[in-house]
């Protein structure tokens, strides 16, 4: 854990008391602060009791004792309204920060130079967060990850000389995050996401855009034109700084194909770092962004290239995104639960050509799947389930065969079958259903290790057969 220290003697109000704000009412009263830590929710105090934080109804306290507020970064800090404890801050006159603040703080006093890696984007943080790490790990560095996935940031080890952290920061994190000022800064992309918490995209893309020229050098994505533009005026900053793109660059990090290379201005010519073609945790394009974007970081902090090529070879992968979890024979079965959206499986339709067998459904989200009317050639049938079946067939009528499957169950074992009957060379069996999960089960995540379960089960059955 890391102890904070810049508000000992000092009194703190902490809101939102999930796995984040535990993690910084502790560090905060490890520093030397009090803490008065509240959350609306029954949960949320029985968990701060049960660490022997002291639990304060933030509601009837006297906020001019307070220094600050710490907020959890699921809070609304600006939209659709600020929260009550926000404008109670706000009123006093207190500052209203995040527990990236914190460490970033306690960074600065303990060890200012230690190598910090902030990641950060629409799509794929958490896949280039988890690749970035693994890298420098196959390096022989020292490394901590956390933030927005995994461990919460104060709960890693503290800054050090030589050791690395690397934080994945969604933007209502960088919003509560005014002394950002890690060693790089990757933004992978911008797309409409999240507008009912930042109100407009313009908004969204500035608190992005804040990383972007906080870092002493940057790794920008320039494959849409909110994130081209950031690229522009980081350039006119003159501080160092990478474009990363899923196509030729004439400078920065790029790939072609599953070619990933570097091109600096005064070599002129391009040099293939790395070769992603048989990376199953790796498929698609989107990847090679976020692949791009990771070697451009690794390179920086000078891990030789042949390390790094070694090491996106033996990248895991994430749970739920383009999961391989089985194979029967010819056939692949890919766990993508995460794709809770027709935009998320699109990255998926598109990284299979041919062959797929598609389970889709769940809770629809507004204009469903009709975006993805350009790859069902691909698909050679689809499995419907959960509440979107009805809506998800309108669509696909005409255009390619479905069956209403209605559970997970019941589609795997549809899928299964037709695809072990198929001609192709590589059938997959894909579940990503660009549907939320609530109708039929508690989280994506209790989805995609419901239909792993399955997968596998399959494959032993496969296997005694
Ligand atoms: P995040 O942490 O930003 O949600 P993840 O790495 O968990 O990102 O990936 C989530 C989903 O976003 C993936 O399943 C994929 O559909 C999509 N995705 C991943 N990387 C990218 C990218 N570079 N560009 C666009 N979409 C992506």
């Amino acid at each position: 854990m890391i102890r904070c220290t810049t508000f000992a003697g000092r009194k703190v109000a902490i809101f939102g008391l999930a796995r984040s704000g535990i993690a910084t009412g502790a560090a905060l009263a490890a520093g030397g602060a009090e803490v008065a830590c509240w959350d609306d929710g029954e949960a949320g105090r029985a968990a701060a009791y049960k660490a022997g934080l002291p639990v304060v109804d933030l509601a009837e306290a006297d906020w001019a004792q307070f220094a600050a507020l710490v907020l959890a970064p699921g809070v609304p800090l600006t939209h659709p309204e600020p929260h009550w404890t926000v404008r109670k801050a706000q009123a006093a006159g207190i500052e209203i920060i995040g527990d990236v603040e914190l460490f970033f703080r306690e960074r600065a006093k303990m060890a200012p130079d230690s190598p910090v890696v902030v990641i950060t984007g629409t799509n794929g943080k958490s896949t280039t967060t988890a690749l970035i790490a693994h890298i420098l790990r196959a390096a022989g560095r020292d490394v901590q990850m956390g933030g927005n996935i995994g461990t919460a940031i104060l709960l890693l080890e503290p800054p050090a000389r030589e050791r690395f952290h690397v934080i994945e920061m969604s933007s209502f994190q960088i919003d509560l995050t005014p002394s950002l000022a890690p060693t790089a800064g990757v933004m992978l992309n911008i797309s409409p996401d999240h507008l009912d918490r930042h109100g407009t995209l313009e908004h969204y893309a500035a608190i992005k855009e804040r990383l972007v020229m906080a870092a002493d050098v940057s790794f920008v994505g320039i494959d849409d034109d909110m994130a081209r533009a950031m690229e522009g005026r980081r350039l006119d900053t003159g501080r160092p700084h990478f474009p990363v793109s899923q196509g030729a660059l004439e400078r920065g990090f790029y790939a072609d194909g599953t070619d990933i290379y570097v091109r600096h201005l005064w070599e002129g010519v391009a040099e293939r770092v790395a070769d992603l073609s048989g990376i199953a945790t790796l498929r698609g394009r989107h990847n090679a962004q976020n692949a791009a974007a990771a070697v451009g970081v690794a390179s920086w902090f000078r891990v030789p290239t042949d390390v790094i090529a070694g090491a996106l070879k033996t990248f895991p992968g994430l749970p739920h995104r383009l999961e391989e979890v089985g194979r029967i024979g010819r056939v692949l079965f890919i766990n993508d639960s995460k794709a809770t959206n027709a935009d998320s499986t699109e990255k998926a339709l598109a990284s299979f050509p041919r062959d797929i067998f598609w389970i889709a459904g769940g809770l629809p989200k507004e204009g469903g799947i009709a975006p993805l009317a350009s790859y069902f050639p691909r698909v050679a049938r689809a499995y419907l389930i959960g509440q979107a079946a009805d809506q998800f067939a309108e669509t696909l009528k005409g255009k390619i065969a479905f069956e209403r499957s209605g559970t997970l169950e019941t589609a795997v074992e549809q899928a299964a079958r037709d695809a072990a009957q198929s001609a192709g060379a590589e059938p997959v069996v894909l579940l990503s259903p660009a549907c939320a999960s609530y109708d039929q089960f508690k989280s994506f995540e209790h989805r995609g290790d419901r239909f792993r379960e399955l997968a596998r089960a399959l494959v032993a059955h496969g296997a005694r057969a």
